[in-house]
């Protein structure tokens, strides 16, 4: 199973997309608690996976930006000392880290996301950050992971690159080189609304202000990807039979996709047997009205080629000269 743990419950930037540090400033309305995850609940915690599972991959983010933990080598180091898969998903948009302490310990994946490779694009969809950061924050990281850990380990650093309506241009372009001269994987995702809780206000018509500006940035519209969603429903969704998300106090959420806290399933992690857990989340009615919409199809952009062949006819028309596959290849090519 997949373990997403939210080591760290709140984040330097304010995108516009994402309700960690929005959720009161612009009506999200929805709540959750922030802080960082206690360097031994987690202990405590990869303890009781080691009991329950034979073959965990642990995520060390679902909401929150991982590198603010104070003790984010130590922990990326915890995990992968078990000799399991670790990923980090980061905005690499920090003046006051150090990267010798993110590239100390490389786990099997660092993303990075990025929106755009100039600022007036980049803070579109990250505002806060600042590109020229993050910029010189990549060249750092490849120069330490070349001098500490060998070149091959540079293949584990990605950059997922949002897509958006307006950042198919010399932007991705930029990154796609960017990429390549320094030895990272660039991946390309189809831009989704998000939480769970925007798309169904979205469904019911009453999506707030900011999340129908961030759908009109969409290349592939939520009223395009649900439509998508219906033709591949999957019979059960991954984000609860494969899934299980935990929150920086050790409480247990329905799934990543969700945000509010009253979407907990259990207060405690540590205290609740794993099989109990998937009952839960089993008979959450949540689910059955996700499922109604296809949205857990939805939720992992289910699939691919679909997503693809979509984006791709709506790039035609908008004369951009790119194609762009998300999880195929080619990533980025030229259309002629
Ligand atoms: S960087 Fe990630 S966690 Fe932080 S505000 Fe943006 S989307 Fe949310
Ligand atoms: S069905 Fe929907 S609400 Fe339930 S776990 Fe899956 S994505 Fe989450």
């Amino acid at each position: 199973m997949i373990y997403n743990i939210d080591i760290v419950g709140t984040c330097n930037l304010r995108c516009p997309s994402c309700p960690v540090g929005n959720h009161d400033q612009q009506g999200y309305g929805l709540k959750r608690k922030s802080g960082f995850m206690d360097i031994q609940m987690f202990e405590d915690i990869l303890t009781k996976i080691a009991l329950e599972d034979s073959e965990p991959e642990i995520h060390l983010y679902n909401w929150g930006e991982p590198l603010l933990h104070p003790k984010y080598a130590e922990i990326v180091k915890l995990v992968m000392d078990r000799g399991w898969y670790c990923g980090v998903s980061t905005n690499l948009s920090h003046e006051n880290i150090d990267m010798r302490t993110v590239a100390k310990h490389i786990p099997n994946l660092l993303r990075i996301s990025l929106s755009g490779f100039y600022q007036d694009i980049y803070s579109k969809g990250h505002h806060n950050g600042h590109i020229s950061l993050v910029k010189s924050n990549l060249y750092k990281l490849h120069h330490i992971i070349v001098k500490q850990h060998g070149t091959e380990f540079l293949s584990r650093v990605e950059v997922c690159y949002h897509v958006y309506k307006d950042n198919v241009n010399d932007d991705i372009a930029m990154i796609y080189r960017l990429c390549g001269e320094l030895g990272y994987c660039f991946t390309p995702r189809w831009a989704i609304l998000m939480p769970l809780e925007g798309m169904l206000d979205y469904i019911s018509g009453n999506a707030k202000e900011d999340m129908l500006r961030i759908e009109e940035r969409l290349l592939i519209s939520a009223q395009d990807g649900l439509e998508i969603a219906k033709r591949n429903p999957l019979p059960d969704c991954p984000l609860r039979s494969e899934q299980t998300a935990i929150n920086h106090d050790g409480s247990v959420s329905l799934c990543c996709t969700v945000y509010d806290e009253k979407y907990i399933i259990s207060p405690s992690f540590l205290q609740v047997p794993r099989q109990e857990l998937q009952r839960i989340k089993y008979a959450h009615n949540l689910c059955q009205t996700c499922m109604s919409y296809n949205l857990h199809s939805w939720a992992i952009t289910y699939k691919d080629s679909d997503w693809n062949e979509k984006g791709n006819q709506i790039l035609s028309e908008l004369n951009t000269p790119y194609i762009i596959n998300q999880n195929q290849h080619p990533r980025l090519a030229n259309r002629t």
